[in-house]
């Protein structure tokens, strides 16, 4: 009998489960903003760790990739304490619903997110803020067990759920990814997924549709966020990637929702 997906997916799980991560005080931060509204549930604040363990072609802060933060002319991560970081977070928190933590890829440095997510849930002054991380998926699911204590909801970007475009996309395979989804789901923490669609290479009608089949599997009312690829920041490609229309994401978007209950929006 030959394996499904799933029986794929189960092969990924590393053991681990009741890890506990050990603190860690310190990471690279490409980058913060004080309010942004397209990171997660309301006004929040967001913290851009250094760092990703993908090369997306279609990247639009690919100078949050390396992991050393002097390999990036022009580029100039700080190396941040939590403290430095709860110093701004205080400064926000009248206006901000939450923090979310995104990258580069935020579970490269998963220990500093879980000290950082604590730190506020243990703050009188900040314990109301949701905690949230936007991520690539591709780590371990011991990574969500560990975060699960601290980490109200994730945002999970699925470039391709086929194995091979996604490799394309981004020299990575998917099956970490698509076990994250799951177990997210799982634990009750999975916010939205994330589709970023290039024209061309991963919006054909029935990639959507298995997509949106295999999604709603997991969860038939999961909320799916369809993002059209936009050239803005993103590094020069041969041939260039192409734009979707806004009819052809209104199409994908069409795609989903004849799935299941999905809640689809387009970005
Ligand atoms: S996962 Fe995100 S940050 Fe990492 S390379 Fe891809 S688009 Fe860029």
């Amino acid at each position: 009998m030959s394996a499904t997906l799933d029986d794929v997916i189960d092969a990924t799980l590393d053991p681990g489960a009741g890890r506990r991560t050990p603190p860690c005080a310190r990471a690279y931060v490409a980058d913060t903003i004080a309010f942004s509204d397209v990171d997660g549930p309301g006004n929040r604040f967001v913290v851009f760790l250094q760092g990703c363990n993908f090369d997306c072609i279609a990247c639009h802060n690919p100078q949050t990739i390396p992991g050393n933060a002097a390999a990036v002319e022009g580029h100039h991560p700080h190396h941040m304490t939590v403290d430095e970081l709860l110093v701004q977070i205080r400064r926000a928190a009248p206006f901000i619903r939450g923090i979310t933590v995104s990258g580069g890829e935020a579970t490269q440095q998963a220990p500093f997110v879980h000290t950082l997510c604590s730190a506020i849930k243990a703050n009188p002054a900040l314990h109301h803020l949701t905690c949230f991380v936007d991520s690539n998926g591709a780590c371990a699911t011991a990574v969500w067990d560990d975060l699960e204590h601290v980490v109200d909801g994730v945002m999970v970007d699925l470039k391709c759920f086929d194995a091979d475009i996604h490799r394309t996309l981004t020299g990575q395979p998917n099956e970490r990814v698509l076990a994250s989804i799951r177990h997210l789901a799982g634990l009750g923490r999975l916010y939205e997924v994330r589709l970023l669609l290039v024209a061309g290479l991963n919006d054909d009608a029935a990639l959507i549709r298995a997509t949106g089949q295999w999604l709603a599997r997991v969860d038939p009312a999961m909320r799916v966020k369809v993002i059209g690829f936009r050239q803005h920041g993103t590094r020069p490609h041969d041939p260039p990637l192409q734009e979707p229309t806004p009819e052809s994401l209104a199409a994908a978007a069409e795609i989903l929702r004849s799935v299941a209950d999905l809640q689809v929006t387009v970005i």
